[in-house]
């Protein structure tokens, strides 16, 4: 069954030319990808033994997706057991419902939350927004973002498009609205220690923490969270009530399976040999010796399309890890940031999530307009996951269901009509050979091009046709050889 995501509604050129205007983003971004990428390459050369590692992880990661539905069993059984309560939503509508009504039963004011993808995905904050209860997000980029009414530009670095004066501008906008001591400076240092000191209010005085999750343990029903900031260990320790919004494809079998993967999100992703905390929660305190930390445990297992994909050549995408790997290789990436691609998800990842997820519903536009099939995202993933083969299929998908704009279908088709045959081809040229002679040997044409490859023509030197082919050469002149 298909599920939903956000999506912007702004047409790909739009928020591509936006992007590629948008200098800042473009060199913070590309810094950030480069700077994660080298690191990714120390990180793998400093330990060798991790690739032995990395393969039984794709292995087992395989096995525990075919497995899913007896593994998610497997978990909720354990979870509930030592006292959480679990939900299984089939639609980011269901999870959302689900969220408000813990809310609601508790009587929640105030929100905080860790970073989760699948939060924006099922668009929580909106929701929760809607209905009165003011969400904080707790890690640095994502209040960042939110500052800006912004979405995620990267799944590590949501706010890797801004650079420190951007973010100073915003901390100066906020302190200014609560009446509160402003940075002293833009120095990364002041950024820091502002955000921590505004956030330390909104930890202690939240009644619900919501958190997302890397993995699920079956074995024990416990949810492994892995950070760089800290936040999630207040967050998951100092409200009342926890709930853990989770893609029911983070389970794992059991440690022995999560012994193999854990570390593979770190060193893929920013290039660091583990995460700086690993938090692992297995029951509420009202359940546990624990003297503190919530005192009830939600957690609510998305499906939302991706239950669909088992048993389809596209299985392999449920082993993602989110360590965005793909999106830091990912020259189109670079270039123009996550926003450009106007789904949750961006790079490679985004481009075959965002249509399968959905069925094509929304951004059809995603495998032929933002890959170049270069195959680095394929070379980058720790789980193999078969990004470009997947991208031509879903192109091909795309051609199959109409999905492309008339003009570009009919100038598809036309070129296809042309170059299948060499009678075909050859007149193809004789036409170069008259619009040539018509606009006389202009190099740089822009506006000379017109439909699906207007765009190619404004940056491009337009490739002159050869005065003789080589078919025609050899008609003239082959003879002639043969003879010698
Ligand atoms: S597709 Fe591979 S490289 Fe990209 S985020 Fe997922 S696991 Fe990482």
């Amino acid at each position: 069954m298909a599920g939903q995501l956000p999506h912007d509604e702004r047409s790909w050129p739009e928020r591509r030319d936006r992007a590629l205007q948008n200098n800042t983003l473009r060199q913070t971004m590309g810094f950030v990808a480069r700077r994660f990428t080298l690191a990714k390459r120390e990180v793998y050369r400093a330990n060798p033994d991790i690739e032995a590692s990395r393969k039984t992880a794709v292995g087992q990661k395989r096995q525990a997706i075919r497995d899913l539905p007896e593994l998610l069993e497997r978990f909720r059984t354990q979870a509930e057991s030592h006292g959480a309560h679990t939900y299984l939503a089939t639609h980011a509508q269901d999870a959302v419902n689900v969220a408000l009504n813990i809310a609601g039963a508790n009587q929640t004011k105030l929100v905080i939350k860790s970073k989760s993808m699948v939060t924006e995905e099922i668009e929580l904050n909106q929701a929760f927004e809607r209905a009165g209860i003011p969400v904080r997000e707790t890690d640095l980029g994502e209040y960042i973002i939110q500052l800006a009414h912004e979405k995620p530009s990267h799944i590590l670095a949501p706010a890797a498009h801004k650079n420190r004066h951007q973010v100073d501008d915003l901390f100066q906008e906020d302190a200014l609205r609560q009446n509160i001591t402003p940075p002293e400076s833009d120095e990364i240092e002041d950024l820091t220690r502002y955000a921590r000191e505004r956030l330390r209010k909104e930890f202690l005085h939240a009644d619900m923490g919501i958190t997302g999750g890397n993995f699920l343990v079956a074995e024990t029903g416990t949810l492994v969270l892995i950070t760089n900031e800290g936040n999630a260990d207040m967050v998951t320790s100092l409200p009342p009530v926890l709930v853990s919004i989770v893609g029911v494809e983070k389970i794992v079998r059991d440690w022995a399976q999560l012994t193999e993967i854990i570390q593979q999100p770190a060193m893929s992703g920013i290039g660091r040999s583990l995460s700086s905390y690993t938090t692992m929660i297995h029951a509420p305190a009202s359940n546990s010796s624990a003297p503190e930390g919530p005192k009830e445990w939600h957690i609510i297992l998305v499906d939302n399309g991706r239950m669909a994909l088992r048993d389809t050549e596209f299985e392999d995408v449920l082993s993602c890890i989110r360590c965005g790997a793909c999106l830091n290789a990912c020259p189109v990436f670079r270039e123009v940031g996550g926003h450009a691609y106007g789904s949750v998800y961006s790079g490679p990842i985004g481009i075959v999530e965002t249509p399968l997820l959905t069925d094509f519903e929304i951004l059809p536009e995603l495998p032929s307009a933002l890959c170049t099939l270069c195959h680095a995202c394929q070379e980058a993933c720790p789980m193999d996951i078969a990004l470009p083969a997947h991208i031509v299929s879903l192109r091909r998908t795309v051609v199959k269901r109409h999905l492309n704009s008339g003009t570009a279908n009919w100038t598809l088709k036309t070129w296809a009509r042309f170059w299948s045959t060499p009678r075909g081809y050859r007149r193809s040229i004789n036409l170069a050979r008259v619009i040539q002679g018509v606009y006389g040997k202009k190099r740089h044409a822009p506006g000379l091009i017109p439909g699906i490859f207007a765009g190619w023509g404004q940056t491009r030197e337009i490739p002159q046709v050869a005065p003789q082919t080589f078919h025609e050469w050899w008609k003239d002149n082959g003879s002639k050889l043969d003879k010698k």
